[in-house]
């Protein structure tokens, strides 16, 4: 059984050989060895041709028909391509380092394997190139790889040697991926100095306002400094006055035109000049300046 098996193998290789030597397709065993198909397959092939050996010669007569003949009219008539059809005719979108696969179907009579009986075409090969890829065991499918090169867009599409028949055309564009890349770098630049931009603004509108604050609260201090300094007497209207408000202080009552410092409940104190009028809280300070303590409530 191996030995038949080898002795197989062997004429399947001359058959080969002698298929390449006269350029012309065929369908039959030669066939399936001209294809992407791996060696594997042939094997199995032949061993299930070489189960009988009545089919393996009748395989063997054909193959050997077929070398004698140099008349390819008669194969074209007996084989014809009828319908070729593109399984996805959307637009494709890769990055430019991918490949993407796909396949066509095919219908005619007389193949066995339409592998190379077509070939595919790119437009534009810079963006994509397009090659056969054999037919993964299906008797009706030609699979292609195309292999995206650069940012673009090309048309893929296939057609039968003759080109009598074509395939819908794909659209393929190719997207690099350095300019993605690029271009999401940019924008995110742009969010990043956008924010930058934005805190820089939220923090000088925090600090005008912080600096608007401590000069309302600076007004503010010096307007009761001035209420607490600024009144100065210079008259003595004692007797004139009885505003009992003056009496409204915890702190020592001054009458800067007598020199005289006050406790505030002193009944003095609703009687001095509003312009005379003064408070302390520092009594020491208010005798280094020369006031003396009331006798009345001291
Ligand atoms: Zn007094």
């Amino acid at each position: 059984m191996k030995r038949k098996v080898v002795s197989a193998i062997l004429l399947a290789l001359l058959a080969l050989s002698a298929c390449a030597g006269c350029g012309s397709k065929s369908n039959s065993i030669i066939e399936s060895s001209n294809t992407n198909s791996t060696d594997k397959s042939i094997i199995s092939s032949v061993v299930s041709t070489e189960s009988s050996k009545q089919e393996n010669s009748k395989e063997i007569s054909k193959v050997e028909s077929h070398a004698e003949s140099s008349k390819p009219e008669v194969s074209k008539i007996e084989k014809k391509i009828t319908s070729i059809k593109l399984n996805n005719s959307d637009n494709v979108k890769v990055y430019d380092d991918e490949c993407k696969y796909d396949y066509i179907s095919l219908k005619g009579s007389g193949y066995n394997n339409y592998t190379n009986e077509v070939k595919f075409i790119s437009t534009n090969p810079k963006v994509a190139t397009v090659e056969t890829y054999g037919n993964k065991g299906y008797k009706d499918r030609v699979y292609y790889k195309v292999k995206a090169v650069s940012a673009g867009i090309t048309t893929i599409y296939a057609q039968t040697k003759n080109g009598e028949l074509k395939t819908d055309k794909v659209t393929f564009t190719v997207k690099s991926k350095a300019e993605e890349s690029r271009l999401v770098e940019e924008s995110r630049l742009a969010e990043e100095s956008k924010r930058a931009e934005e805190s820089r603004l939220a923090e000088e509108s925090k600090l005008a306002e912080e600096s608007r604050k401590s000069e309302e609260s600076r007004l503010l201090e010096s307007s009761k400094n001035a209420n607490t300094t600024n009144t100065r007497g210079n008259g003595n209207n004692f007797n004139t006055y009885d505003n009992e408000e003056q009496q409204n202080t915890t702190q020592y009552v001054l009458n800067t035109s007598t020199k005289k410092i006050h406790r505030s409940h002193c009944r003095f104190v609703k009687k001095i000049a509003p312009q005379n009028y003064s408070t302390t809280s520092d009594l020491q300070s208010a005798l280094a300046q020369g006031y003396k303590e009331c006798k009345k409530c001291f």
